[in-house]
């Protein structure tokens, strides 16, 4: 699923959060909105998800107009730095909860959640630990619980924001490698919002960066290292160094 926004404007009293982005992501793409905190990263993921609207301009899935499509329309899954597992639910009831609660015409048979379940906890090699709770769980696990929540429901956009925020570098890199992989074999079109250009640059294909409500440069991660198209990309990734 192709996602584009055009010309998309939000302001939060008067300041332009958002002003006049354009951008097309390609089906099965994983892209990272890279930006220093405040450069609008999480509202451009939020109007893409449906969660809020713009001023003004348009959200486009697959070509079609989903501006005013409510987030169950769009069919969106979304793992959030915060966004909790249900502590009194096992690890296999959180990932079949998406299925569980759908309109009972759309909703899969048990033997079908059964196995949905079981194939994506032994992607994220969780299997062995289904009937656990997630406070059994290490943060790390717990995030690849939630990749897999988010992807049960085979959604046709998978909406990350800053999901590995909270955990150290070292559980962090694993689950870069572990959000790649599942990429790589679901091929779901991913957006990614990370303040972090190490991150950006070893988990997306591309890579959108962001200063204050604008596009500073897209490109792929080499391009944009080598290529800097301002001063300021310049700068934001040289920090790191
Ligand atoms: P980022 O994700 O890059 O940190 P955000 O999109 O969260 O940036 O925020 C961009 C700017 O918009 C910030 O200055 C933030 O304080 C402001 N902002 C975000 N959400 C709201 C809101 N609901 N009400 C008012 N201001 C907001």
């Amino acid at each position: 699923m192709s996602i584009e926004v055009r010309n998309l404007v939000k302001h939060f009293g008067r300041l332009a959060v958002c002003n006049h982005l354009n951008l097309t992501i390609p089906s099965g793409e994983l892209v990272a909105l890279l930006g220093p905190s405040g450069s609008g990263k999480t509202t451009l993921l939020r109007m893409i998800a449906g969660l809020e609207q713009p001023d003004s301009g348009h959200v486009l899935f697959h070509g079609e107009d989903a501006t005013h499509t409510t987030v169950r329309e769009r069919n969106v899954g979304f793992v959030f730095q915060h966004y909790a597992l249900f502590g009194h639910m096992t690890i296999f009831e959180n990932v079949a909860f998406g299925l569980r609660v759908r309109p009972r015409e759309t909703r899969p048979s048990e033997a079908q959640i059964r196995a949905k379940v079981t194939e994506l906890l032994k992607l994220v090699q969780l299997d062995w630990i289904a009937e656990r709770y997630p406070h059994q769980l290490s943060g790390g696990q717990r995030q690849r619980v939630a990749l897999a929540r988010a992807l049960a429901v085979e959604p046709k956009v998978l909406l990350l924001d800053e999901p590995f925020g909270a955990l150290d570098a070292k559980v962090r890199k694993e689950l870069r490698r572990w959000l790649r992989r599942l990429h790589d074999e679901m091929h779901v079109t991913s957006v990614f919002v990370t303040h972090d250009q190490e991150e950006a640059m070893e988990v997306a294909d591309r890579i959108v960066v962001m200063n204050e409500g604008k596009i500073e440069q897209e490109g792929a991660p080499d391009e944009v290292y080598d290529h800097p198209a301002s001063p300021f990309v310049l700068k934001f990734l040289g920090d790191v160094n």
